[in-house]
């Protein structure tokens, strides 16, 4: 059943540090950004959380800049901002091809790489990309700011290191060398999620990364090794299939998930040759 928004409180704060002051004092609170997620959850009476926190209106985490070597993506950029951007097209162009895959038009232009992060749904379509990006989740709180590897923030389903007090305040991704890769497999091509999604690099070191294919996002890094080391790509697709453990779900089976996963492998050696 839906939740009655009059059962619901707001605080707006007009700065990250207030926001970070409020979360500390005032807590719980749970941040809402572009909202797409956290609105389904209450529109389906599936959402615990009674006090939110704004964060829409704070520019501060809005932005892309190159910060040395790094990119770095403000928390609230949306889907629509990376698509645009020039640097992000130029440097990760994986990122802008997921971006695009992103439900439609009106999601990629409220929903935040930030809310895709946080959220940590296994199907998320940016994770795979920044799983094979070594992008660095950066987190803020009043005691200070956290860095973590994207692929340690995830403990198991939609759970996640990031503590009540803490935003997500940008992700940075350092320099990415190699040819970028990405593709989702869903019923359509747009408004569906996915039954498995694929990101890789293929540079000296190959780096490949699937989602909805366990509990988390997930690096495969026997195979990666078996890639790097030289195997044909069926050697590396055997790999693959002792590698990971996709189960049945309402969108697919694990059969389904196992194949199409081999099968992603081999178009991106093919495709990237
Ligand atoms: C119709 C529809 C289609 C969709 N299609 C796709 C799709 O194809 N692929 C896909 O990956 N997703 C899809 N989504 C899910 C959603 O749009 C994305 O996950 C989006 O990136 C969420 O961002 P948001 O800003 O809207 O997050 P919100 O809903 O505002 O928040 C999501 C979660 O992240 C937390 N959060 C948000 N920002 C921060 C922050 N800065 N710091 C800490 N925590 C934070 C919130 O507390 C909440 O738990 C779809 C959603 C809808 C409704």
């Amino acid at each position: 059943m839906k939740i009655a928004t009059t059962t619901l409180q707001l605080r707006e704060p007009r700065s990250v540090d207030e926001a970070l002051v409020m979360m500390n004092e005032d807590a719980p609170l749970t941040p809402v950004a572009g909202c797409t997620d956290v609105f389904v959850t209450l529109n389906f009476g599936q959402q615990p959380a009674r006090r939110f926190i704004n964060l829409w209106p704070l520019d501060e985490l809005r932005g892309i800049s190159e910060d040395g070597e790094a990119l770095r993506i403000g928390a609230l950029t949306t889907y629509t901002e990376l698509i645009r951007s020039d640097v992000v097209n130029r440097r990760m162009p994986a990122l802008v091809a997921a971006a695009r895959e992103v439900g439609g038009v009106q999601i990629q232009n409220r929903g935040t790489l930030a809310g895709n992060v946080a959220n940590g749904s296994p199907a998320g379509d940016s994770l795979p990309v920044l799983a094979v990006a070594d992008a660095v989740v950066v987190l803020r709180s009043v005691s200070g700011e956290r860095r973590i590897p994207v692929t340690e923030i995830y403990t198991g389903y939609r759970a996640t290191v990031i503590r009540p007090d803490e935003l997500i305040v940008a992700i940075e991704i350092p320099r990415t060398d190699g040819a970028q890769w990405f593709r989702k497999v869903g019923t359509r091509a747009a408004q569906a999620i996915s039954k498995v999604v694929m990101a890789a690099v293929r540079g000296p070191e190959p780096r490949v990364a699937f989602g909805s294919v366990a509990a988390t996002v997930v690096r495969v890094p026997r195979t990666e090794r078996a890639l790097a080391d030289g195997a044909t790509i069926e050697e590396a697709q055997r790999v693959l299939a002792a590698e990971i453990t996709p189960i049945d779900d309402v969108r697919s089976t694990a059969a389904y998930r196992l194949r199409v996963a081999g099968n992603l492998l081999g178009q991106w050696w093919t495709e990237t040759v």
